[in-house]
């Protein structure tokens, strides 16, 4: 894996290129923005102007992309799966409708070629630092061909199953997240509202039974930790609108399985809420601020 196609140069894609290229791979890669082009041309990746350009001679295509719209238009509408040569892999890392997904790799394999779904968590630190979890659905074998570039790109490596599991799981944990996210932030507002220091508070919870990952390393409250959007007026980090996306993909999956989720659709309804209030681009721990006014 020494040739490496990256189309999405987003604010995750772009510290995923540059990791591999770090590492001696050759990275050919495009955006449809020329905003992103120009960001990926100045920080030294090779850019090309057409998409087509990025498929010729790769052992993988790694595509990056906002959404199922997005995915369908690269690979089902601009002809990517006839410019690929058979032996590329395709690695998809966006997060989508597992749906989606199963039906883009069952078109690539009717031409021959395999794909699979790695979406990944950690965001974009994760990204910039090479700490990322990617979460895998495909067929084995893909999915440890692939791995190499995993391990450049993120420090674990989780296979979930077939085609689309990788992102079943992934939304599975965004729902958890965004539930014990809300959870923490209205649970901190009542202590401080009861006279408690939200520092104190933390502490507490933390080592006690209700410790999660919110209360560990991303607490929503400002001021409690240092280097976490909250303390930085929820600026960067994984935003409302990517959050709201995610609890959306979750609810589909929810009715299709006909699974009952009452906690993931309360979530989603306070991420709606954030996102009509002009929040769309803030943190996903601004929940925190619904409760401080
Ligand atoms: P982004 O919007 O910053 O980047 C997406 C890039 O794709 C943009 O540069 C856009 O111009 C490009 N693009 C869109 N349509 C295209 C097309 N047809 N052809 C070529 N390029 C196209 O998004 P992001 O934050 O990098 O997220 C990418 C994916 O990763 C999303 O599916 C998101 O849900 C997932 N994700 C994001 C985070 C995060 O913290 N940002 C964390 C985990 C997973």
């Amino acid at each position: 894996m020494k040739e490496v196609g990256f189309i999405g140069l987003g604010n995750m894609g772009l510290p995923m290129a540059l990791n591999l290229s770090k590492k001696s791979i050759h990275v050919k890669a495009y955006d449809l923005s020329i905003g992103a082009k120009e960001k990926a041309l100045d920080s030294g990746l090779e850019v090309k102007n057409s998409m087509h350009e990025v498929l010729i001679d790769i052992d993988a295509l790694i595509t990056m992309l906002p959404n199922d719209s997005a995915v369908e238009d690269v690979f089902l509408k601009n002809g990517v799966l006839d410019g690929l040569e058979k032996t590329t892999l395709i690695i998809d890392s966006s997060t989508i409708n597992p749906d989606t997904s199963k039906k883009v790799a069952n078109e690539a394999l009717n031409k021959g070629l395999s794909m699979i779904d790695a979406p990944v968590s950690g965001g974009v630190k994760g990204a910039e630092q090479g700490t990322l979890t990617f979460i895998v659905g495909g067929n084995e074998q893909d999915v440890k061909k692939g791995s190499v570039l995993f391990d450049v790109m993120g420090d674990k490596t989780f296979y979930a199953g077939n085609s689309g599991s990788g992102q079943i799981a992934k939304l599975c944990n965004n729902m958890l997240l965004a539930i014990h996210m809300c959870g923490t932030a209205e649970t901190l507002a009542m202590g401080v509202k009861n006279g408690l220091d939200p520092i104190i508070l933390s502490e507490i919870m933390k080592n006690s039974s209700g410790g999660n990952w919110s209360l560990e390393k991303y607490n929503p409250y400002p001021g409690v930790m240092k280097d976490t959007p909250s303390s930085n007026d929820y600026l960067g980090g994984f935003l409302n609108s990517l959050m709201l996306k995610d609890l959306t993909l979750a609810e589909e999956l929810s009715n299709l399985s006909k699974s009952d989720t009452p906690m993931g659709k309360l979530a989603k309804e306070l991420y709606e809420e954030l996102n009509e209030k002009g929040l769309k681009d803030k943190d996903f721990s601004s929940i925190q601020k619904k409760y401080l006014d």
